[in-house]
């Protein structure tokens, strides 16, 4: 097709476009043209955005020169398609809008509908649009102009093409992957937005109306804002909102409250506790004196009976209790008379469980606990960040503890996006999404006992579910498991299990949650189906040899749901 010819097209359409398939495909091939096919192939109602995607990343990837949408009017894609960054995409319904399309507009995606144009009109279309070059001179401004306009993505891609890249990779990962990993989740684009914002050049040492830099007086809206949603939120007293983790966010209690040497009583890591509850590698456990407490052995629910004896004979300063992989719930209320009658304070993690807890799908544990602690980043769907909770008394020593005890300057974009979070998890919605998360576990809980496998606990109260994969499958380790999973685009992570026999880098556990796969709208039909594949993999006698099939089939699951982002392409 000369200079002006693309030598790779990346092509879509919807239901409606579906009868130009043969004509683009034929035209493609007598002009010696190489495809990207990115379907629909059938008749059945799709949404059109969807279809738009593909190609857009084809082009800006530079894996097409060019792309064809097919849609009733061509419109519907073009709005889809221009609002990407370096998209040029043109409606033509005739041989001259196409090649104007090309020579002043220097288009690089073409439009066509169904509904106006005939098959044999649109091969008149595509021969002027790829055969017409770009003009260049006054319009070449013009369209430099076009992309001024763009979000901020845009300039990472001029000023670090590889940062860009790998963003992209990573972006295209979360779509094609199953993300099982009970402790991630997709934020909102309002989050994600904050989380980007302008807020990141700003020092803010202190806390709203009291800081140690000046102009402070936005960054402190935000802050207040921040905590006053926690606190209507959660029910709580005080609220510090700049813990820059989960991590953070427990060592500050910790250095609010004890000294070193103090005892703590705390759950361990291997029975499904956190490493800042008191693990030997962590500095919680080696700054204070450690006693842990775990799970009963022949059902994996917490021995609260071993927790009280222990509380009895160690007298410990603090208990903690919350878990990053416990699937059943927890009793708060418990724990905190049994503290409190042992004279211990006691610090409530609830970082898997936040959003279940503010939802009232799981029993709060503000009413009893003295701190609680969260991530904002898992069940509640937030930005990544810690946040602390406390009664009114302890809270100076919290504040001084994060600073200046533990942090600098506070992340004010990472605290907005948190108030936006708190936001969000207030509306009635935030319901409803975390009924979905408990709906599908107890669905992939199902299917995965039907399929054979051994669950800690036999089942799920929460998010979560936790393979014990020694009963069904000796000779399987966790690490093999996560691997074997991984190649089939199903994200989970091995996790050690109640009672463990191998290290905990190979573990004989499979740790599995829901909140991710709820926020891509999956349900419980979808869940049964994930249980199936998990088995149809791990329990082959050849579990490599199922991989490819599985993951052809996960990658259709996944053009299905897509992520709730829009425009932060690609
Ligand atoms: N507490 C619990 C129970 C967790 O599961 C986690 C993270 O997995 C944390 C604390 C630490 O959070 P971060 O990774 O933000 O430091």
């Amino acid at each position: 097709m000369g200079d002006a010819g693309a030598r790779t097209v990346s092509f879509a359409m919807d239901h409606r476009g579906v009868c130009f398939r043969p004509v683009l495909i034929d035209f493609f091939r007598r002009n010696d043209i190489d495809y990207i096919d990115h379907g629909t192939g059938r008749e059945e109602p799709v949404d059109y955005p969807v279809y738009v995607r593909p190609v857009v990343r084809d082009i800006l990837e530079k894996n097409a020169d060019c792309g064809v949408l097919v849609c009733g009017t061509g419109t519907g894609m073009a709005m889809a398609a221009n609002r990407f960054c370096g998209i040029r995409a043109a409606v033509a319904v005739n041989e001259k809008m196409a090649e104007l399309s090309r020579r002043h507009g220097h288009a690089n995606v073409l439009c066509l509908g169904s509904r106006w144009v005939s098959g044999e009109g649109a091969v008149a279309i595509l021969e002027v649009f790829f055969s017409t070059k770009f003009e260049g001179g006054r319009h070449a401004r013009r369209i430099a102009l076009l992309d001024k306009n763009c979000l901020p993505m845009k300039r990472l891609q001029e000023v670090d093409p590889q940062i860009f890249a790998s963003i992209g990779r990573e972006r295209r990962r979360q779509e094609e992957h199953l993300e099982l990993i009970a402790s991630e989740n997709f934020t909102s684009e309002a989050v994600l937005e904050a989380a980007g914002s302008v807020l990141t050049n700003k020092y803010a040492e202190g806390y709203p109306g009291y800081r140690y830099y000046g102009g402070c007086e936005f960054v402190d809206e935000v802050e207040q804002i921040a905590r006053h949603r926690a606190l209507q939120l959660f029910g709580a007293e005080h609220a510090n909102v700049q813990p820059h983790s989960g991590t953070q966010a427990n060592l500050a209690v910790y250095g609010a409250i004890l000294r070193p040497g103090d005892r703590i009583l705390t759950m361990s890591l291997v029975e499904g506790g956190h490493l800042t509850h008191g693990h030997s590698k962590n500095l919680s456990g080696m700054l204070y004196a450690v006693t842990h407490y775990g799970t009963d052995s022949a059902d994996g629910f917490i021995d609260y009976r071993s927790l009280e004896e222990l509380a009895e004979s160690e007298r410990p300063k603090l208990i903690t209790v919350g878990a990053s992989a416990h699937p059943r719930t927890i009793d708060f209320e418990r724990v905190a008379d049994i503290a409190h009658r042992n004279g211990a304070l006691v610090l409530a993690d609830i970082a898997h469980i936040a959003g279940l807890v503010v939802t009232g799908l799981h029993p709060s544990p503000l009413p009893h606990c003295d701190f609680v602690t969260s991530t904002t980043h898992k069940t509640l769907r937030g930005p990544r960040g810690g946040i602390i909770l406390c009664k009114k008394e302890f809270a100076k020593a919290v504040d001084g503890s994060v600073f200046p005890g533990n942090q600098g300057g506070p992340l004010m974009h990472i605290i907005a996006a948190k108030a936006v979070c708190f936001l969000e998890a207030l509306q009635p919605s935030f319901r409803a999404y975390q009924e979905l998360i408990l709906r599908n576990a107890r669905a992939l809980a199902r299917s995965l006992l039907r399929n054979g496998f051994h669950l800690v606990s036999g089942g799920t109260d929460n998010h979560l579910l936790l393979i014990d994969l020694r009963k069904n499958l000796p000779e399987m380790d966790g690490l093999r498991a996560q691997r074997l999973l991984e190649g089939a685009h199903i994200s989970t992570n091995r996790n050690t299990v109640p009672g463990e026999t191998r290290s905990s880098f190979s573990t004989s556990g499979l740790r599995l949650g829901t909140p991710a796969l709820s926020s891509r709208a999956m349900g419980e039909a979808e869940m049964e189906q994930i249980g199936d594949w998990i088995g149809e993999i791990l329990t082959a006698p050849a579990p490599e040899d199922r991989v490819l099939p599985v993951r052809d089939a996960v990658r259709a699951l996944c053009r299905r749901f897509p992520l709730p982002y829009a425009h932060y392409e690609i």
